[in-house]
């Protein structure tokens, strides 16, 4: 999972990527990037988060109205700077791109770049590939008109597989932002006045007092030309499956995406836990969330059971997330670091714990012994999202089917393994239906395994090897 932040049209365009990344740095910590366009590319790509990568120096030096930026969380290459993004090629005109999302087929294509197109990969980041793809078949045609542009768009879309949104900027030519078919991964657009936007919440173009927006459509292109003039062609049309994750996980509360409100989302998904935690046996004192993320559906679920909601665990904000974080021994460790429990709320109380997901288990484990060591007569764990039980092979770093417990376990097992007196999880139908739309727009694969693409085989083999590299 990445974030992506682009503008032109702007009077420092640096300062506006510099505080549309801060919004959505809860997408990556691993690496931060910004390039700025003045007559030449000004690029600083850094470790770690973005506040301190880049200080005031910075300002004086990238110059430019138009410019790209990106926070980084590796699914594909190892993390560090040597692969961090926006990318750079010279040919044709210089062209600059970052990208959110991950490329199925990105082995087979890097072979194809290197012998079919004559075209060197530096790195182990993916949008290396969609860059040179693009370029590539920019580089066929003899003009950069719209047509153009979306006819190397359309090869793009024929042969990368997997998920992207992208936004680019083209020397002296406009800014360009498209999205996959499939429109898995969230790419907003907004204008105000002479400045146009493009990011992946639309928590970043709030900051900027742009009220305005769009979702940029699964299959479509924007091409913002220099002179202002706006270009956009849907090039394919097929069925969205939209990442459900984002509404559950990823995205921030106070984003929209896909015209869905996050917090809206949430609330109605605590609802729906509700709903189903009705019918068992076990009666709960107080509903309590595991901070932040769960907050707004145990609001809602603490509503809906008619019990007080409290708050019993206080997150150490300066630790990260420990789901983001790679490596099972770190994120054991930084689990007990980062939530401390308010005993006073917890002591002699049969809780009801609400979490966003369970992946390994590690965590939530760690969590329950946490509110038992405070004191809980009971601890009941509910899910607001079915058993994690397949991989991701779209851009969430969840690529080998053993990672997940709930692959291995029956739900009473997970419920012994954690230690929890009970275990709920969201079913399947309850997720679709919380959220509440006329068609079913959404990819749950890691839940139902039902993969909205075909996913070959030796790609799976090619990923998980890439992985088991990167993580070691
Ligand atoms: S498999 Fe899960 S995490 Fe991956 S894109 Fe689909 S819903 Fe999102």
């Amino acid at each position: 999972m990445c974030g992506i932040f682009g503008v032109i049209g702007s009077d420092n365009a640096f300062i506006d990527i510099y505080k549309g990344l801060k919004m959505i740095q809860h997408r990556g910590q691993d690496t931060c990037g910004i390039a700025t366009y003045d007559n030449h590319f000004n690029i600083k790509k850094c470790d770690g988060l973005v506040t301190g990568a880049f200080d005031n120096d910075d300002i004086d030096r990238f110059k430019g109205s138009t410019g790209i930026g990106h926070v980084r969380y590796p699914t594909i290459g190892k993390g560090g700077v040597e692969n961090a993004q926006p990318l750079f090629v010279n040919i044709p005109y210089g062209i600059i791109m970052a990208h959110n999302g991950n490329v199925l087929n990105y082995f087979s294509l890097k072979k194809k770049l290197q012998n079919v197109y004559n075209r060197y990969i530096n790195t182990d980041v993916d949008v290396e590939i969609i860059l040179n793809i693009f370029a590539h078949h920019l580089e066929q045609r003899k003009n950069v008109d719209f047509d153009s542009i979306c006819d190397a768009v359309k090869n793009v879309f024929n042969e990368v597989q997997g998920s992207y949104s992208v936004i680019a900027y083209i020397a002296n030519k406009g800014f360009l932002a498209f999205r996959d078919p499939k429109g898995f991964k969230p790419l907003i657009y907004g204008k105000k006045d002479k400045k146009h936007v493009f990011a992946s919440e639309s928590v970043s173009l709030d900051i900027l007092g742009i009220r305005e927006f769009t979702d940029v459509k699964p299959g479509e292109v924007i091409f913002i030309a220099d002179n202002g003039e706006v270009f956009k062609k849907r090039i394919t049309v097929s069925s969205q499956t939209a990442c459900i994750f984002e509404w559950v996980y990823f995205a921030r509360p106070d984003s929209t995406i896909d015209s869905m409100n996050v917090y809206k989302v949430r609330y109605d998904l605590g609802e729906k836990l509700a709903d189903e935690l009705m019918s068992r046996k076990e009666e709960f004192d107080v509903c309590m969330p595991v901070p932040d993320t769960s907050r707004t559906a145990a609001l809602a679920c603490a509503n809906k059971l008619g019990i007080p909601y409290r708050e019993g665990l206080i997150k150490n904000r300066y630790v990260g997330r420990t789901f983001i974080m790679p490596g099972n021994e770190r994120r054991k460790s930084a689990v007990r670091e980062k939530l401390n429990p308010i005993k006073d709320e917890i002591k002699g109380k049969s809780i009801l714990l609400i979490d966003d997901s369970i992946v390994r288990g590690h965590t939530s484990r760690a969590i329950v012994e946490i509110v038992k060591q405070a004191g809980a007569k009971e601890v009941h764990f509910a899910v607001y999202s079915p058993p994690l039980k397949y991989p991701c092979y779209f851009g969430i770093d969840m690529q080998r089917k053993d990672e997940f417990i709930a692959n291995k376990m029956e739900i009473e097992n997970i419920k012994n393994k954690i230690g929890a007196d009970s275990l709920h999880y969201l079913s399947i139908k309850g997720l679709i239906e919380g959220m509440k739309q006329k068609e079913n727009i959404f990819c749950d694969a890691c839940f139902s395994g039902n993969y909205p693409v075909n996913v070959d085989e030796d790609h799976i083999k090619d990923i998980q090897l890439d992985r088991d590299l990167a993580v070691n």
